[in-house]
């Protein structure tokens, strides 16, 4: 039975497994705004895709959420930190697989990415244990050709959706089936993008399952947060 608790708007499930003489856990989080669990990783340290040809941060990830607010806090960075080291035992993936027996959509990473190719490898026989769960995995490291078979596996499967974003955080976007952008506000004059309207809905997803469905092919996200409208101003008037 998963210990549930809850760290400011996070809630954070824990199971327990033994291996060894070291006690290992799953440990899950959900967002106020998501409809499901995620399972996540310290964002920025395992975002290789996150630094640009210039070796500075890209646009899109110089605001990122998932470094401000309720992220800073021990409690919520702690899980983050002890998965980046759980995922390797032999166990994870039937305890994974485990867990999810009764989720029905997934969301891989509202912080971190999947910065590791035996992870990805990983994650992938979750999915392929788990038809019954919908998985949207959002990344950057579509960046690094040695992730594109493992990817292409991945959106081979009907109950899964790799969602590539762009650096932009003015709509510009990237190459793939599904990907993702950010654009200045709900009003983007782009009808190619479907807009997540999350915030006419008090910040949260309600009916809205977009983002895990394949026939969706761009999603812009309208930037929100002080640093990113500042950075969306700037380039305006550039
Ligand atoms: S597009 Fe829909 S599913 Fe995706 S984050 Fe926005 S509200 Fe949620």
């Amino acid at each position: 039975m998963p210990i549930v608790d809850a760290v400011g708007s996070a809630v954070v499930s824990f199971t327990n497994t033994t291996q060894g003489h070291h006690k290992m856990t799953i440990r899950l989080s959900k967002a106020g705004k998501m409809p499901c669990r995620s399972w996540s990783l310290q964002a920025l340290t395992t975002c290789p895709g996150s630094i640009g040809d210039k070796g500075t941060l890209v646009d899109a990830c110089k605001g990122c959420y998932a470094t401000q607010g309720n992220y800073r806090f021990p409690n919520v960075k702690q899980p983050r930190e002890s998965n980046q080291k759980d995922w390797k035992r032999t166990d994870w993936v039937s305890d994974m697989v485990a867990e999810l027996d009764n989720d029905r959509y997934f969301r891989w990473f509202d912080s971190g990415d999947v910065y590791s190719l035996k992870l990805a490898e990983k994650i992938l026989a979750v999915m392929q244990a788990t038809p019954w769960v919908k998985h949207w995995l959002p990344t950057r490291m579509n960046k690094f050709k040695k992730f594109h078979a493992v990817f292409a596996e991945m959106e081979s499967l009907p109950n899964v959706v790799v969602r590539y974003s762009s650096d932009s955080v003015t709509g510009e976007v990237v190459a793939g089936r599904n990907t993702s952008t950010i654009v200045a506000s709900l009003d983007s004059g782009n009808s190619n993008l479907t807009i997540c309207e999350s915030s006419t809905r008090d910040g949260k997803c309600g009916p809205c399952r977009a983002c895990w469905n394949q026939d969706v092919s761009v999603i812009a996200y309208p930037a929100h947060g002080k640093t990113m409208l500042k950075l969306i101003n700037l380039k305006e008037v550039a």
